[in-house]
């Protein structure tokens, strides 16, 4: 079968990397992909946002099944428009990703179905933001109801932060995904991510991965896309995994299967592990990046296969199986980072820094200039290591971080270190 992945960053690599040893595959296509992707795959240049451009490519190059990366295009409806044209997509309609989509929409369906979560209010104008803002006071967390980028959120410590972060939103900060905002309750515990694939009606748990979000080191600084994940998280017992399912993933995909929207896709859940139990934090409809670097990682199956049930169907007759071991990624983005930063400057030593068959070089923001690698964008490389314990994959891949010549880029030296402090205290995994 002739496969379309959209999107060009690390987990694109990584699910194309996946996909590319499956044996149904016969034709990888990638748009617009990056250097890395370029070396197992065709990349092409396509607009995702223009949806008949991308049927009418699926029609020219026969494409049997499409792969969508990112949140934007699946929030669009474009696996809505593929279908009309009677192309298979990856990925949830667009009335089921509004759990990503638009943060009042989950938090309205967890409160009508029970689901753990923070208690919140949603707000269409400041003045009554404003007052519930008094009335709760600090710390608090408000968020632009829709996609923001991950920019939308403001963990306020103080009510003058939550107040200037209610004025941002209403004077149009993030367009019309700040049309509305939530204001939630501030939770504490230790954060990790599951994941699931869905067919509408089955689910099946896929894994769990911790990721860190702040740029420097202890988890300090702006917060970014992310500068590493590892997988298993050890906070994830067996017992708050099935916690997770019962009382968070099975009810939300019962309540959109009985609304008449369906959900069908991966299905990433960030979670709190609060004293009382795991509770929603936010749903995102598609692979995590870098998450998704270290559960392709880990995943003995073929993803295709997978991907191609939670599709059609009949997910309940599949399953999944993972390396004990655990995975650990390491994001190297150019420096200036989340700021700004340059373009152009040149990498080498990747060959050499993934030589060892646990690790693995996933490329984000790569290009190729007169032959040479170079960064072009602000994450550029998710440097990916296999190994016995979170511990072990940690080492692997810092190893061969050492060995990449690139002068221009940084990355944390410690992603994982919660996982690691667990494992040592003898924590389940
Ligand atoms: P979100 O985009 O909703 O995942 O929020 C981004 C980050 O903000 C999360 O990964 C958390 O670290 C933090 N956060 C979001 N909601 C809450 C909350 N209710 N309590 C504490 N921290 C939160």
């Amino acid at each position: 079968m002739k496969v379309l992945i959209i999107g060009g960053g690390g987990r694109e690599h990584a699910l194309a990397w996946a996909i590319a040893k499956s044996p149904l595959l016969s034709e990888l296509v990638c748009a617009p992909g990056n250097a890395g992707m370029a070396e197992i795959a065709r990349c092409v240049a396509l607009d995702a946002a223009d949806h008949e451009a991308v049927i009418a490519f699926c029609r020219d190059e026969k494409i049997d099944y499409v792969v969508i990366g990112p949140e934007t295009p699946l929030v669009a409806g474009l696996v809505d428009d593929l279908k009309r044209a009677g192309i298979e997509g990856f990925g949830p309609s667009a009335a089921a990703a509004r759990l990503e989509g638009s943060k009042g929409f989950t938090k309205e369906l967890c409160r009508e179905n029970d689901i753990p979560t923070a208690e919140y209010g949603r707000f269409f104008d400041a003045a009554s933001a404003t007052r519930y803002i008094e009335r709760v006071g600090a710390p608090v967390v408000v968020k632009a109801d829709g996609l923001a980028a991950g920019k939308g959120v403001t963990v306020a410590m103080t009510t003058d932060a939550a107040l200037s972060a209610i004025d941002d939103i209403f004077a149009g900060k993030f367009g019309q995904a700040g049309a509305s905002l939530v204001i939630e309750e501030y939770l504490t515990g230790e954060e990790a991510s599951f994941f699931a694939l869905v067919d509408g009606r089955n689910i099946l748990p896929l894994a769990t991965a911790q990721d860190h979000k702040r740029v420097g080191d202890g988890d300090h600084g702006p917060n970014t896309g992310g500068m590493g994940a590892c997988s298993p998280a050890p906070v994830m017992s067996d017992a708050i995994c099935r916690t997770a399912m019962d009382e968070i993933i099975r009810p939300t995909v019962r309540a959109l299967a009985e609304a008449g929207t369906p959900y069908s896709g991966v299905l990433y859940a960030g979670l709190m592990i609060t004293e009382d139990g795991p509770k929603l934090i936010e749903y995102n409809v598609r692979f995590g990046d870098p998450e998704c670097q270290v559960l392709m990682m880990r995943l003995k199956d073929d993803i295709l296969k997978l991907m191609l049930a939670a599709t059609r169907g009949g997910l309940d007759k599949m399953s999944v199986h993972w390396r004990e071991a655990a995975a650990l990624t390491v994001v190297m983005a150019a420096k200036g980072y989340p700021g700004s930063y340059k373009k152009g400057s040149e990498i080498r030593g990747l060959a050499e820094a993934g030589a060892d068959e646990n690790v693995m070089i996933f490329h984000a923001g790569t290009a190729r200039a007169d032959g040479r690698l170079v960064a072009a964008g602000g994450r550029v490389l998710d440097v990916t290591a296999r190994g016995a314990t979170v511990a072990e994959a940690q080492r692997r891949a810092y190893a061969s971080i050492d060995r990449i010549d690139w002068p221009e880029g940084f990355c944390r030296r410690d992603i994982g270190w919660r996982a690691v402090a667990r494992e040592q205290a003898g924590g389940a995994s």
